[in-house]
């Protein structure tokens, strides 16, 4: 995971020192889990390097918002300039996390959260691995349901629905685990605590649908269009527990685990315990789309110019 503090913050429309980008006590996101965020990576191309489906995570930032009731009061272009314009700033050359976060600020005690400000910050930080294990990973499936409708938007990717990952994410690893792997409350497969699932059965790709509760992940959008593209076949349909078990290849993705190969699941070997074709198919392709060497996705990235580029930074404090 991301280590070392960045210089610089964007928050609330400038660019300010770390040190300086702090937060009320009484922030109501603090108390109540009110904020809504993303994950994004920047990754090392020929050219620099690149957001990866910058406009598509600041437009999810904007619906979760929309969904909750907070208004973000800065554009999808703003939001992607802001990022673009820190990663500059803060002289980002390598592989990099973006967290933009939008929450419900100074409050007093009221659940009632409509008259207390949105505050927006965007923090960038080198990004190391998520997982610290190589060569696949070992997962139980969660005894904690996925969280979802009718209580609250499983769409929207929001501060406060994290505790149910944690909470899995915690166990999972308190029981040797690298990850869990959460049911929805059908007792179908939803996802991982922060990443999508998917399965491959006799040459076939399946995946949850959004109806099953989950994230709609960007990277499994990436994932499901760069195998169409490929010509494999991809299903979306609701996955049994028992069919985990029985699977060829299984592997999650999302943005900060990219393509990671799933060997076991609650000790079951998932095909021959180690890296399949399917996987290790989608795995490369991916890894090619975010470094820039597939043309057919440029569209995906965003390139960060150098921070002379950036007029906002030349006149930053
Ligand atoms: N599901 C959950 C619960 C997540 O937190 C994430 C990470 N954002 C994902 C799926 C994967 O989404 P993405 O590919 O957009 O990172």
């Amino acid at each position: 995971m991301p280590t070392e503090k960045p210089k610089f913050v964007w928050m609330n429309g400038a660019l300010v020192e770390s040190e300086k980008a702090n937060v009320p006590i009484l922030s109501h996101a603090l108390h109540y889990g009110t904020g809504v965020f993303e994950g994004i990576r920047a990754y090392k191309t020929r050219q620099g390097i690149s957001v990866f489906r910058l406009k598509e995570h600041m437009r999810r930032l904007l619906d979760s918002a929309h969904a909750y009731m907070m208004p973000i009061p800065y554009t999808e272009s703003e939001l992607c300039e802001a990022t673009t314009t820190l990663l500059a700033k803060n002289g980002m050359n390598d592989s990099t996390y973006i967290r933009p976060i939008a929450f419900k600020a100074e409050a007093g005690i009221s659940l009632d959260f409509r008259k207390v400000p949105v505050w927006v910050a965007i923090v960038a930080l080198p990004f190391d691995k998520y997982f610290e294990k190589e060569g696949g990973l070992n997962v139980c499936v969660s005894s904690w349901r996925r969280i979802g409708e009718p209580s609250l938007l499983s769409l929207a990717k929001a501060s406060g629905h994290y505790i149910n990952s944690a909470i899995a994410r915690v166990e999972a690893a308190e029981n040797g685990y690298d990850e869990a792997l959460l049911l929805n409350q059908r007792g179908f497969v939803a996802e991982g605590t922060g990443e999508n699932v998917f399965i491959v059965k006799n040459g076939v790709i399946y995946t949850p649908p959004l109806s099953a509760g989950i994230l709609e992940g960007i990277t499994r959008d990436s994932v499901c269009t760069l195998a169409l593209d490929d010509g494999l076949k991809l299903q979306e349909r609701d996955i049994l527990r028992g069919e985990l078990y029985r699977c060829d290849e299984a592997f999650f993705a999302g943005t900060a685990v990219g393509v990671s190969p799933i060997v076991s699941i609650d000790k079951r070997v998932v095909g021959e315990g180690h890296l399949g074709p399917v996987t290790r198919r989608i795995r490369d392709l991916y890894s090619k789309v975010v470094s820039g060497d597939d043309e057919r996705y440029s569209h995906w990235l965003t390139s960060v110019r150098p921070a002379a580029a950036y007029s906002k930074v030349r006149g930053a404090k």
